[in-house]
């Protein structure tokens, strides 16, 4: 795909990612790994609604910036996640209304932040990790993704928002959506003891879309 046309695809899901309330003000940022290993991140102060596709930052693969506006603060939370998963091509990290209220009840395993209660949801979000609260800007929160080492493509930061990869900015996009949805899921249960999905549905589920799930792993990750 062109430059041009995946910066239009950064402005095209941002706007609609905005438009669907799953992001407010200028929160949340997008990014995609190119093939000479420097990115498209979207703009510091930016709307996600409101993206201009020649403002985009483009870094080079050391992280400079190459030509557009200066990129997002929060750039650490994606750099610690292609880091440790090489097969992340985009990442979307959001301040999304019921992903974030998960992370502050006090039940979350921060191994498995949500139980298996839909088959699309492991399929597209996989297993959720958490990480505690960190001050904005502070440099640990790259660590603590770091500490995760690759095994998780969405991570939920405490009282923040979920950070995700995928092998295309779509798959990311989607991702992100189903962990939002699965998280209002979870919500609305909470308390109504609902039947999540069996480990036999999930082993099934596994074994017949080839999932990697931290918590089934029979192999190291690449
Ligand atoms: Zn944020």
């Amino acid at each position: 795909m062109s430059d041009a046309r995946l910066r239009e695809e950064i402005c095209r899901y941002g706007r609609s990612l905005f438009e669907r309330g799953l992001t407010p003000g200028s929160s949340g940022n997008i990014s995609l790994r190119l093939e000479d290993g420097g990115w498209l991140v979207t703009p510091t102060n930016a709307s996600l609604g409101f993206l201009d596709p020649a403002r985009i930052s483009r870094l080079d693969a050391e992280g400079r910036l190459l030509s557009g506006d200066k990129p997002t603060k929060e750039i650490p939370l994606h750099t610690a996640l292609y880091d440790t998963r090489s097969s992340a091509r985009a990442i979307v990290h959001l301040h999304s209304t019921h992903a974030v209220a998960l992370t502050m009840l006090p039940e979350i395993d921060p191994r498995a932040a949500l139980p298996p209660m839909t088959p699309y949801y492991l399929m597209r979000a996989g297993e959720t990790a958490l990480v505690p609260y960190y001050r904005p800007g502070d440099p640990a929160v790259a660590d603590a993704i770091r500490g995760l080492a690759g095994k998780y493509s969405s991570v939920l930061l405490a009282n923040h928002g979920p950070v995700v990869a995928g092998d295309s900015l779509e798959a990311a996009v989607f991702a992100t959506e189903e962990l939002e949805e699965t998280a209002k899921l979870y919500l609305l249960l909470r308390n109504l003891n609902p039947r999540f999905l069996s480990p036999e549905q999930v082993a099934d589920l596994v074994k017949a879309f080839d999932l990697d799930l931290p918590s089934h792993h029979d192999h190291d990750h690449d």
